[in-house]
């Protein structure tokens, strides 16, 4: 069976052909964060979402070259640089830097290429797609200096979200502050200096200003991947306008389709509500992995619903997830026992590789793809408690499992002690030191539901993961 995607441009499944079907390579654009702060659990979703997708065309073959982009000048960026009172780059590296750490703490394979906005070879080409736009009248510059991209030239905008473009384009002037504009839903190419900017600032055509968010996407995609891309990934929100501007701007530029397949994840909520300061609900990864949970179990969370389909981030669904890898790894642990020597990977049970394979080829069905893995486990767990399973049934089993760990990433690493959990450590230690039981005890059962055992012995406590 090919691989299928459910394209949201079309609204149908479609089969995957890339561009370069005989080369098998796959050129995927995925839109990266805005350096501001550290991400958020909605935003790993998407980037988890992103990572089965890469990992699943690769073990189908694929060579794939993907680029995330980092959007390190925006609004937020600006705001937050200022009220620190640090240069604009200062300021982003640090979030830059934390979100390389937190890929790596959830797993996910980095990106070929994770350019950044402000790079002067990225600004160049956004002020050269720009200038091709204003040249074509796709493009103008307004009273109030910014430049605009026409949306009566692009008739197809608003096909993506499936909206109606009469709806977008009302006649006249609406309201002050978008008097400029000749349309309402024109959006900004280029965003002229105001106050408010401070020193973030560069020099074009059209006067000092920086790019707007849009054409940064459409710049640093098209000169990395070709006019062309197969797959462009985001989450729902990025659909309008991000996605449709996008389009928009690289079309006119190219005179190509921008994009064969969009691939779209959905909304996560947190205890069914939607996920927000004010609800207190709002989670960054480390505020999770303070908690004591580990990028693994994160990662499982986010990575076992559908994309297509919400997904309710709840702390029953953590522990559940702390569960369900235990099992794995109790499983891996028998087989290992069991095959006792080398792993035999040409002897894959073919007919479970199948239908793992199948699963994630149906739109990335991973709902499917885990009811494989775990009715495998059922199965091999009851033959070994039979006495049915042969060391060279553990061999192969094991071989599955390392082509369905490639794609899934679960498989148990020696995984560093959290930061909250050493800090109840050293707490319990001096507790005991001043022979305060109650406390030890207390302090125990706090490490206890962060995952880990405690055990006293003459050289001091020992910590094992549950
Ligand atoms: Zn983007």
């Amino acid at each position: 069976m090919a691989i299928r995607f459910l394209n949201t441009y079309t609204r149908t499944l479609e089969e995957f052909r890339p561009l370069d079907s005989a080369r098998k390579t796959v050129k995927l654009y995925t839109c990266g964060p805005t350096v501001y702060n550290y991400a958020h659990i909605g935003n790993f979703r998407a980037y988890l979402f992103e990572d089965l997708l890469q990992r699943h065309l690769e073990a189908s073959g694929y060579q794939v070259n993907r680029v995330m982009n980092l959007t390190d000048v925006d609004d937020k960026t600006i705001r937050g640089c200022h009220a620190a009172g640090l240069p604009l780059a200062e300021f982003t590296q640090k979030f830059k830097d934390a979100f390389f750490e937190d890929l790596k703490t959830l797993r996910v394979k980095p990106a070929t290429t994770f350019p950044s906005a402000t790079d002067p070879v990225y600004i160049a080409r956004m002020i050269e797609m720009i200038a091709h736009l204003v040249e074509h009248e796709c493009a103008y510059q307004a009273e109030d200096k910014s430049v605009y991209f026409r949306l009566n030239k692009f008739p197809d905008y608003g096909k993506l979200a499936h909206l109606n473009l009469d709806e977008l384009r009302p006649s006249g002037r609406i309201s002050n502050d978008e008097y400029e504009k000749e349309s309402i839903g024109d959006f900004a190419l280029w965003k002229a200096w105001d106050e408010a900017d401070g020193d973030v600032v560069w020099d074009s055509p059209w006067g000092k200003g920086r790019p707007g968010w849009h054409i940064e996407c459409s710049a640093m995609a098209t000169a990395l991947l070709g006019p062309e891309i197969d797959i462009h990934c985001g989450g729902v929100d990025n659909i309008f306008p991000h996605h449709e501007a996008e389009i928009a701007q690289s079309e006119c530029c190219t005179g190509h389709r921008f994009v064969r397949y969009w691939l779209h994840c959905a909304h996560l909520m947190v205890e069914g509500q939607k996920m927000s300061k004010s609800a207190g609900n709002f989670y960054t990864l480390r505020d999770l992995l303070d908690k004591g949970w580990t990028g693994r179990e994160i990662r499982y969370v986010l990575l076992s619903v559908n994309y297509r389909l919400p997904l309710n981030f709840t702390f029953e669904s953590l522990a559940g997830a702390r569960s369900a890898l235990s099992r794995i790894d109790e499983w891996v642990a028998r087989l290992t026992e069991k095959a006792g020597g080398e792993l035999n990977a040409s002897a894959h049970p073919l007919a479970t590789q199948k239908r793992f394979q199948q699963a994630l080829d149906d739109d990335l069905n991973i709902s499917g793809a885990l009811g494989v893995l775990f009715d495998v486990i059922r199965g091999s767990n009851r033959a070994l408690d039979e006495g049915n399973l042969t060391p060279a049934d553990a061999r192969a089993l094991l071989g599955w499992w390392d082509s369905a760990n490639s794609v899934l990433q679960f498989q148990h690493e020696e995984e560093a002690i959290p930061q909250a959990v050493l800090d109840m450590l050293t707490a319990r230690a001096a507790a005991r030191a001043a022979k305060d039981w109650a406390q030890s005890d207390v302090l125990r059962a706090q490490i206890d539901a962060a995952g880990w055992i405690v055990k006293d012995s003459k050289d001091g406590q020992k910590l094992t993961r549950k």
